[in-house]
């Protein structure tokens, strides 16, 4: 049986166990409050993950599953990385995500994080990392910017032409992100939280509070708070107040086979790297064996994550084959290996989004990733389980208030 097999066999017996149940269902009783959450993907999942641990009775819920091949986590690979331009509140968290995925990984003795170091190269005005060097070097994350000439002789595989100036963060790295979420929910229920695999629609809303989940099993579910964390579909959930709020889009990845024989493209010899052009390219070598992803992170066509077509374009895979050619020449006619078709859940200025719901005090709308919001999960998680209990209070820079007069922000990048 394979490890992905396992674990999720270990999920089902141990929600099949009648004795488990029982233990957890006398565990929920002396908490402090019952939360449900909606999502079990980076938000949700984490999210989940810190209420449990501050003693709170946690059931998660999911309609496909943590990391499902519709959800936005369900990649096989993202990157982290602590260039965030002049945002130090990404930062900061990225700083404390670092720590997380660290200790989680040693906690549960599986491997999260992947440190290859980040390579950033810049066709043109690289404001973006030079603006963000000294915030994140202050946040403990080393990172400095290399001469042309110091890249040519440390990465020979790269073409560097059109290339203008460059950056390496030590610490960034890769998350295997599927097995990221499977991880953190098989943890989740180890520690008593409560799983269901089923789909949720939001009961009324009656007197300022969500009264009731309705499961797809038919039944019924009462928490004291809700936090709805379903990624692409968040704004489907919630048609009337969160409209425009949240637009999926169609995003291609694709994994080449790297050239019999040479190593250089390899993770051991090759970081994550991000290409700023005209557009912005960027890659991960050799995740999981699977291949050299490279992705276009412009924003692609509106997409429905149910039912949108999966299947790659010709036009997208011409359009990385000829980026490969350039700028990593052993790879021209390198063969493709596989291509994945997943959607960016963006918020109108590509920052999340974490507050009630404008209509709902005892519910919490999490999402808006735009691109950018796997690695932040473990610290994002944290954050927003403060303010879900009450210990902190909402950050205007993720309030929906922002969008009170201007829905058309301009998204930004991130990867
Ligand atoms: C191609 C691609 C590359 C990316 N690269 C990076 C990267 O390099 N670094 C990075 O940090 N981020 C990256 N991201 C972004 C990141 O993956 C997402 O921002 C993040 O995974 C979003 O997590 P989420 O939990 O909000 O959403 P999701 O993972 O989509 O989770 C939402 C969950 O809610 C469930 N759900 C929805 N509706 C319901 C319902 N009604 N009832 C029950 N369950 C429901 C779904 O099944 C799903 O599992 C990338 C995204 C894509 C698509």
């Amino acid at each position: 049986m394979d490890r992905r097999h396992f674990m999720k066999s270990s999920i089902m017996a141990a929600l099949a166990n009648p004795i488990q149940a029982m233990a957890q269902s006398k565990t929920m009783k002396i908490k402090k409050g019952h939360i449900a959450v909606i999502g079990a993907g980076a938000f949700g999942g984490w999210t989940a993950h810190h209420l449990l641990k501050k003693g709170y009775d946690v059931t998660l819920l999911d309609v496909f599953g943590p990391g499902n091949s519709r959800a936005s986590s369900g990649g096989d690979s993202r990157v982290i990385r602590g260039i965030y331009g002049e945002d130090k509140i990404y930062v900061d968290l990225v700083a404390r995500s670092f720590k997380l995925w660290k200790r989680y990984q040693k906690q549960w003795q599986q491997s999260l994080y992947f440190p290859t170091g980040a390579l950033w190269f810049f066709q043109v005005d690289d404001t973006y990392a030079q603006k963000s060097l000294p915030i994140v070097n202050q946040a403990g994350l080393k990172s400095e910017q290399l001469s042309k000439k110091e890249v040519e002789k440390k990465f020979p595989q790269i073409d560097l032409n059109g290339l203008k100036s460059f950056y390496f963060e030590h610490e960034a790295g890769y998350l295997p992100a599927r097995h990221c979420c499977q991880v953190v929910l098989e943890n989740f229920v180890k520690k008593g939280g409560e799983y269901k695999q089923l789909a949720v629609e939001p009961g009324k809303i009656l007197n300022n509070k969500l009264s009731e989940l309705i499961l797809s099993d038919g039944s019924k579910l009462n928490a004291d708070s809700y936090v709805f964390a379903c990624g692409p579909w968040l704004s489907k959930v919630f048609p009337d107040a969160l409209k425009d709020i949240i637009t999926p889009t169609r995003q291609e990845v694709f994994f080449f086979g790297t050239p019999y024989g040479d190593s250089s493209l390899f993770e051991s010899n090759m970081p994550v790297w991000v290409d700023f052009g005209k557009k912005i390219w960027y890659g991960i070598p050799g995740a999981d064996w699977r291949g050299f992803k490279v992705a276009d992170d412009t924003r692609g066509a509106e997409f429905d994550p149910t039912s949108g077509d999966r299947t790659a374009s010709e036009t997208g895979l011409e359009s990385a084959r000829n980026y490969l050619a350039k700028r990593f020449p052993s790879m021209k006619d390198a063969p493709l290996l596989e291509s994945r078709v997943c959607q960016y859940e963006n918020s109108p200025d590509g920052n999340y989004i974490i507050d009630k719901h404008p209509e709902a005090e005892n519910t919490w709308v999490i999402g808006g990733g735009s691109g950018h919001g796997f690695k932040l999960g473990p610290a994002l998680g944290e954050f927003v389980a403060d303010r879900v209990i009450g210990n902190k209070g909402i950050d205007s820079f993720f309030a929906l208030s922002r969008f009170n007069n201007d829905l058309d922000k301009k998204t930004q990048f991130n990867p």
